[in-house]
């Protein structure tokens, strides 16, 4: 496993869908730990109250006093104070997230600047300072303004899609909101990237949801899909990543070649920019 290349500028990912369950979470952090493994620097910021992707790293985000990314939106902390190594694996680190964050959502609208939060907070010197070369953003299982932050602070928004029945639904209403906060927000947001996620390869259903996300979102959609598999979904419970918790199993491969196949199309689009 030879190291990946890293993007000439920080690529900051929104991970999206409003369906909860879909493997935002599960796919936010192990793609940035398929990432970090072959050298590269990622940051996640968890803006979902569960605190799953907080949880999925080994960061404790129920102890008191935690700088955590509900104050970071708030501007009570600095992303220098809020951000933690991961002890799971060197050169990923995490915001973690709280349960208080489930008052932000009301709490943000009286705000200043509501929508920008987040973006100002990611300042870009501490981004450097880190020398972090992806970030890979968590959004709750809502089109809210958590995620509307996440929206405005990313260039890029990665869609994990279940190949599951109604697997499509509510991405019209998530790309509507995405070409509004194009229009009015963030003019250079736009989807990059969708993942296919839980692919059970014993039912039909599975590969004709492939099929018609393949035939909707064209070459967006990764080539590597995501099986459904046991171990991926015991990671967490461990406070580890899959990458971690069993190297050699399907569920950590896949996710290491999607890791791979985003690093060298962002090489590609570097190239040709
Ligand atoms: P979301 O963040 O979209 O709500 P999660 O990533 O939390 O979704 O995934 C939902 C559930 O499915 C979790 O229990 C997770 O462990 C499980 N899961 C996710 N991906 C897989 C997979 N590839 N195989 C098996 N279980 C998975
Ligand atoms: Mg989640």
């Amino acid at each position: 496993a030879g190291q990946l290349p890293r993007p000439q500028h920080t690529r900051i990912m929104t991970v999206a869908n409003q369906k909860g369950g879909v493997g935002k979470t599960t796919t936010a952090v192990n793609l940035a730990a398929g990432l970090a493994v072959r050298g590269l620097r990622v940051l996640v910021v968890d803006l979902d109250p569960q605190g799953n992707a907080s949880t999925a790293l080994g960061i404790d985000h129920r102890a008191e006093d935690i700088a955590s990314v509900y104050e970071l939106l708030l501007g009570e902390v600095t992303l220098k104070e809020a951000i933690q190594e991961s002890p799971s694996q060197q050169g990923l680190f995490c915001v973690p997230a709280t349960l208080d964050l489930a008052g932000a959502e009301i709490e943000l609208v009286s705000l200043v600047a509501r929508e920008n939060r987040l973006r100002n907070a990611l300042s870009d010197e501490v981004l450097a300072e880190y020398q972090i070369d992806y970030v890979f953003i968590d959004c709750p299982p809502s089109l809210g303004l958590l995620t509307v932050n996440a929206m405005v602070a990313a260039r890029e928004v990665l869609i994990p899609i279940q190949c599951e029945y109604y697997a499509l639904e509510g991405v019209g209403q998530l790309l509507r909101n995405i070409e509004l906060v194009q229009a009015h927000l963030n003019r250079g947001l736009h989807v990059s990237t969708i993942v296919l996620t839980m692919y059970d390869g014993r039912t039909k259903l599975a590969d004709q949801v492939a099929e018609e996300v393949r035939r909707h979102f064209g070459d967006k959609v990764l080539g590597t899909i995501i099986p459904r598999s046991v171990k991926v979904s015991e990671a967490p419970g461990y406070g580890m990543t899959i990458i971690e918790y069993d190297p050699g199993s399907r569920g950590a491969m896949s996710y290491l070649d999607a890791a791979r196949e985003l690093a060298l199309r962002g090489a590609a689009e570097d190239a040709q920019a």
